[in-house]
């Protein structure tokens, strides 16, 4: 099929979403109503199913087959926010082979699990080229506090790109993630994240692509959300939303770096295992484009 053909029905595929997905509030308020399925809520969102995952003792192989070839790396680690109670751990997964550099944050938001504990899974995999860096999570008080924010201030770290190294917490760690990003020049940025709906007369994220510019991987995008549409890739098709929020990561780097950025959100109310097989699957699809696995 042609791109343009592609792209077409892509657009009228997430427009029907869209129509479809609206969340909606059921008679009893304590719930929503979200693809006809009723989900519990718990304040704004709907009430996450227990977890599945023990993130301690996972393994890439209990949710499908990703990443099981094995490619002579050189794995090292490296810290943002050093020496301070945010400091943050930065995986960095070089192959012998030269190739595409991709850049992999997850866990920006603490409360989003899937995100980041996909990321945890991310620093064990090897690649066949190129140059794989991983964050997970960055944001380690809202990990440990599973919370959305950053610190006890309550600050959105996604609202608080490029940040500033001498500004408010959240700026402080926008400031060294993206400071790094702009010194290792990836190909490509993730962006690891959850949804939550409200349930009231909000969209449905989850689950959903978010970018800012396609510069240089519109036809893999449109390839990927496609994939995912006709039941290829995912347990579910995704729709896509842009531009990111001013102040986010997608689109600060987006727009004053030019670097393209995904975010992916994947839907709370599904069971844990199948939110990070659905990242894991996203992750794969688009390392598997720049040639780094297979
Ligand atoms: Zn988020």
């Amino acid at each position: 099929m042609k791109n343009g053909s592609k792209r077409i029905l892509c657009v009228i595929f997430a427009c029907l979403m869209f129509l479809g997905t609206c969340s909606a509030e059921a008679p009893d308020s304590d719930t929503v109503i979200i693809n006809g399925v009723e989900y519990e809520r718990d304040g704004w969102g709907v009430k996450e199913p227990e977890s599945d995952v023990d993130i301690e003792t996972a393994t890439l192989s209990d949710f499908g087959d990703f990443f099981s070839e094995s490619y002579p790396v050189e794995k090292s680690s490296y810290y943002l926010m050093e020496g301070t109670e945010y400091e943050v751990e930065v995986v960095e997964i070089q192959s012998e082979t030269e190739g595409p550099v991709v850049y992999i944050v997850s866990g920006i938001h603490g409360d989003e699990r899937a995100g980041w504990y996909t990321g945890t899974l991310l620093k064990e995999i090897t690649i066949k080229c190129g140059t794989l860096y991983v964050i997970a999570p960055l944001n380690t008080y809202g990990a440990r506090e599973h919370v959305r924010y950053c610190c006890e201030e309550d600050i959105d770290l996604n609202r608080s790109f490029p940040g500033s190294a001498d500004g408010n917490t959240g700026e402080q760690i926008a400031n060294a993630v993206f400071t790094d990003i702009e010194s290792k020049a990836p190909d490509f940025v993730f962006d690891l994240h959850e949804a939550r709906s409200t349930g009231e007369k909000s969209d449905f994220l989850g689950s959903c692509l978010i970018y800012t510019t396609l510069e240089g991987i519109d036809e893999m995008f449109m390839d990927m959300l496609f994939a995912t549409q006709i039941g290829d890739l995912c347990s579910e098709p995704f729709s896509y939303n842009s531009p990111g929020p001013i102040g986010s990561i997608n689109n600060t780097v987006g727009n004053t770096l030019h670097i393209p950025v995904v975010t992916v959100e994947t839907f709370r109310g599904y069971e844990m295992s199948r939110r990070i097989a659905d990242q894991l699957a996203i992750v794969h699809y688009v390392l598997t484009y720049y040639g780094m696995t297979e």
